[in-house]
């Protein structure tokens, strides 16, 4: 190591290259790792030292340490067995992304501090807009999670309502009613939060009831929109979701949007995980309606094989956005540069990473054609999945299955609702605990239901199948006489 500097070239260099090789190999091999993590609370922290070192310790002993104290408290969200929540991958091409942005350690905060962070986010944004067949009017910045991407979409619509809250702020107005959001009882939580962070009140936040596939009921909006107003209240904004956490659902946008003109309330459609889907030509209508919203939020973290984190927020009014939070002290000015974005005018954070460049490589290195086939790919297996679990007695599917996310369970006749309950939680549990596959559930009214989420680049028919078969096993395993939910 060279004297109070870096690491010296050949040193970095070495060491680079087997780290390469390392990625390389855990790639190529993820499969052999049991899917979750069988760490127990505290297990890494115990291994390593309480105190810092002193002294720079050699960069073998650093990596020798990943593999034997770090790796297993790993769970693996590149292995193909990852089927929870909604499955991601770190594909090469984003890898490589991130090892360019961390080694050229730029802050996109201003145009001028890299000129190619900024013109990259902002192609790179078009690139995804038009691959999702938005018009030209919407324009994108890219954040760290789907979460913010909302939050800020939120106190565009706050600001836009016109009600001076960002000079006079919330408290102690006695001009102010309540400010009112609608989403439906399947949102996100994300939302909830943003209402939160925002000042508006959790209370404020108004879960619109759903019909038997998930979707938020119009009528019920409407509905609840009138009763607030003839409260006294005003209401704000509307989040659409386009594939709900739950059972990947889709919102009306269409019907939503209709009441938000009517209403003249801020639309804001969550499509996290699904809108990416609107890459693939024939699925397409799975945005239908967004062109009349106000903000959109997609992840090409989720399952756009971008690794973690990059979420794309696109507006029709990215005015309100720059009036929301644009803020420039003396020593942030650059008037030499006039006709530029400085990315720091669009959201809360001021230094930014350059997230672009990992978009931009994974998008360049499987083109629309190649990002469309592998979601397809997966639509299709999840199609099949529920094939098997419809066509096996005892078993069934619990809801539409618009993307590659099934939610199932095993419901056999019998046994009440506490004990399938009980038994679908046993069969999870004994599944994950088999390294294999990692699944993840909900719970759709009273029912314990299983999910199934496809969305990694490396999964294969195998994987899905393999995931049957354990979940098959299981079921029996947990129904045996005597054996108990848990045994
Ligand atoms: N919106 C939806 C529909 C989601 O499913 C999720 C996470 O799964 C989020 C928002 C939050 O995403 P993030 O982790 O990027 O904040």
């Amino acid at each position: 190591m060279s004297g109070g500097g870096d690491l010296d070239p050949a040193t970095f260099n070495a060491y680079g290259h087997e780290l390469i090789d390392w990625v390389t190999r855990y790639l190529e091999r993820v499969e052999e790792y049991p899917v979750l993590s069988r760490s127990r609370p505290g297990d890494t922290r115990r291994a390593l030292p309480p105190d810092p070192p002193a002294r720079g310790e050699p960069v073998a002993q650093i990596l020798a340490d990943i593999d034997t104290i770090v790796m297993p408290g790993i769970t693996h969200w590149n292995h193909p067995g990852f089927f929870a929540y909604f499955s991601t991958s770190g594909s090469a091409p984003g890898i490589l992304g991130e090892l360019v942005a961390a080694a050229l350690n730029v802050n996109a905060m201003l145009w001028r501090t890299s000129p190619s962070a900024t013109e990259l986010e902002e192609l790179s944004l078009d690139w995804l807009r038009r691959m999702i067949g938005l018009d030209g009017g919407w324009s994108g910045i890219i954040t760290d999670t789907a979460s913010m991407s909302t939050m800020l979409a939120l106190a565009a619509a706050r600001e836009a309502a016109g009600l001076d809250i960002r000079r006079l702020g919330l408290a102690g107005r006695s001009d102010l009613p309540a400010l009112r959001l609608y989403c439906s009882e399947h949102a996100h939580s994300s939302v909830d939060k943003a209402a939160i962070t925002l000042g508006l009140g959790h209370d404020n936040v108004v879960h619109v009831g759903a019909d038997d596939a998930y979707r938020m009921r119009p009528d019920l909006l409407a509905g609840a929109i009138d009763a607030d107003r003839a409260r006294g209240f005003r209401p704000l904004a509307v989040v659409a979701t386009v594939g709900t956490t739950s059972t990947t659902s889709i919102d009306p946008v269409a019907a939503i949007a209709a009441i938000c003109g009517r209403e003249r309330l801020w639309l804001h459609v969550d499509a996290a995980y699904g809108g990416v889907a609107a890459i693939v030509p024939e699925l397409r209508g799975v945005l239908d309606g967004v062109a009349l919203a106000d903000s959109l939020v997609v992840n090409p973290h989720k399952w756009l094989f971008t690794p973690m984190d990059c979420s794309a927020l696109f507006t029709r009014r990215p005015e309100a956005l720059a009036r929301a939070f644009s803020l420039v002290p003396e020593y942030l000015t650059s008037a030499g540069d006039p006709d530029v974005r400085n990315a720091m005018d669009y959201g809360l954070q001021l230094g930014r990473r350059f997230r672009a460049l990992k978009l931009w490589m994974v998008i360049r290195a499987f083109g629309t054609e190649g990002l469309a086939a592998r979601i397809r790919n997966h639509v299709a297996l999840a199609g099949e999945f529920a094939g098997w679990v419809r066509a096996r007695e005892g078993w069934e599917v619990v809801a539409p299955v618009p993307f590659s996310t099934v939610c199932f369970r095993h419901a056999p006749a019998g046994p009440g609702r506490d004990e399938t309950n009980a038994r679908n939680a046993a069969i999870m549990e004994r599944v994950n605990a088999s390294g294999r596959v990692f699944l993840s559930h909900t719970r759709l009214g009273e029912r314990y239901v299983l999910r199934l989420a496809i969305g990694n680049l490396r999964t294969e028919r195998r994987h899905v199948a393999e995931a049957w078969a354990l979940l098959r096993e299981a079921a029996e395993r947990v129904a045996a006489p005597g054996s108990g939910p848990g045994a």
